[in-house]
């Protein structure tokens, strides 16, 4: 059964304490009726994905200046799309972004689909993004899940199994909740609730619009939950990273595939990744070993980078990646680990 009480009490405190966010329509413009634009939302979803919401909000802003139409995004090149999500992370979002935008406007003339069922068809919408866009910009009610409503379920119930054991019992505590009446935002309300009020470490229980039927504030376990199983450690790959710098001024660059990790990003040409890698230089050049290394997390590993460097002649032509030229070249379309491989070997090395 539906608590459309603890609902409605939510949804109060959401109409005076929303975060304002640069994609949401805030409930007060919802409530004279201003709709959100499907293409925003569905982009700060896929911006969100394991990314934070103060890290996104400038990317959003570029992007939906550089692109203010799903029609617009489609159209776009590749390479500058990349270009701009670079340092985003999890690359293969930005090749999917492109894809799902080609889609909605060569199959569904320019328009989102409005359900669940029918955003799953799209590229790189998973079952979350699908009812997040539902939910926030067609107002269905659908049940939305992320972190934030995982930790606030958890301790709302004082549920004390482990994720991710526990998802299925958070999500269907979560559905229980969600109202026929406003979903959209009620679904950003819970979201806001975890962000601000029922934070990971010190949730401010004396604020909450739900303390009075919070029963792990009653239990005073509110602090341990969500109980979690122990990660497993991350292993550490080792690769080495070929900067070469020609004489003119151009650095030498490869576009990694498009399948795999960085897929379809700038990069600068390496060995493989892995135990004990082996030199594979790009080209014949008097190679200098800085000795020190870029330190990067990825999700499943530790990555640490060797360095070797190289000045080249004005004439020097790769066999492999290409050379950009120095007014071509901005460090900002390298994905994070290339990015610091460059900052490290401009320190490194007196690079000009
Ligand atoms: S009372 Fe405290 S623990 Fe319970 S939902 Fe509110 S902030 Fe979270």
């Amino acid at each position: 059964m539906r608590d459309t009480g603890l609902s409605s009490e939510l949804l109060q405190w959401y109409d005076a304490h929303a975060r304002e966010m640069p994609w949401r329509v805030a409930p007060g413009d919802r409530a004279v009726g201003e709709v959100p634009d499907p293409y925003r939302v569905w982009l700060s979803e896929v911006m969100l994905q394991q990314t934070t919401v103060a890290a996104v909000k400038k990317y959003f802003l570029r992007f939906t200046t550089l692109w203010p139409t799903v029609a617009d995004l489609a159209a776009a090149e590749d390479a500058d799309v990349m270009g701009e999500w670079a340092g985003l992370g999890y690359y293969a979002r930005a090749r999917n972004l492109l894809k799902c935008a080609r889609v909605v406007v060569g199959d569904h003339g320019g328009c989102f689909p409005d359900t669940r069922e029918g955003l799953l068809s799209l590229p790189g919408i998973g079952p979350y993004t699908a009812a997040a866009i539902a939910s926030i910009a067609f107002d269905r009610p659908e049940t939305v899940v992320d972190g934030n409503v995982e930790r606030v379920m958890a301790r709302l119930h004082d549920i004390h199994t482990p994720l991710p054991a526990a998802k299925p019992e958070l999500t269907e505590r979560a559905a229980a909740l969600t109202p026929g009446c406003r979903p959209g935002d009620y679904a950003q309300a819970v979201m806001d609730l975890g962000a601000t009020i029922c934070m990971p470490k010190s949730p401010a229980c004396g604020i909450c619009p739900w303390m009075h039927a919070c029963s792990a504030r009653a239990a005073g376990t509110q602090a341990e939950l969500p109980k979690k199983t122990p990660k497993q450690a991350k292993p550490t790959r080792f690769g080495i990273a070929y900067i070469a710098r020609r004489a003119d001024g151009a650095w030498l660059l490869e576009r990694r595939p498009d399948k795999g990790l960085l897929g379809g990003m700038l990069g600068w040409p390496g060995s493989d990744w892995g135990e004990s890698p082996a030199e594979a230089p790009p080209l014949q050049a008097n190679w200098h070993d800085p000795s020190t290394e870029v330190r990067h997390t990825f999700t499943h590993f530790h990555l640490r980078l060797s360095l070797r460097l190289a000045e080249v002649p004005a004439t020097t032509q790769a066999s492999s990646g290409h050379f950009v030229p120095a007014h071509d070249f901005r460090s900002s379309d390298l994905p994070t680990v290339m990015r610091k491989a460059f900052e490290l070997a401009r320190t490194a090395f007196p690079l000009k």
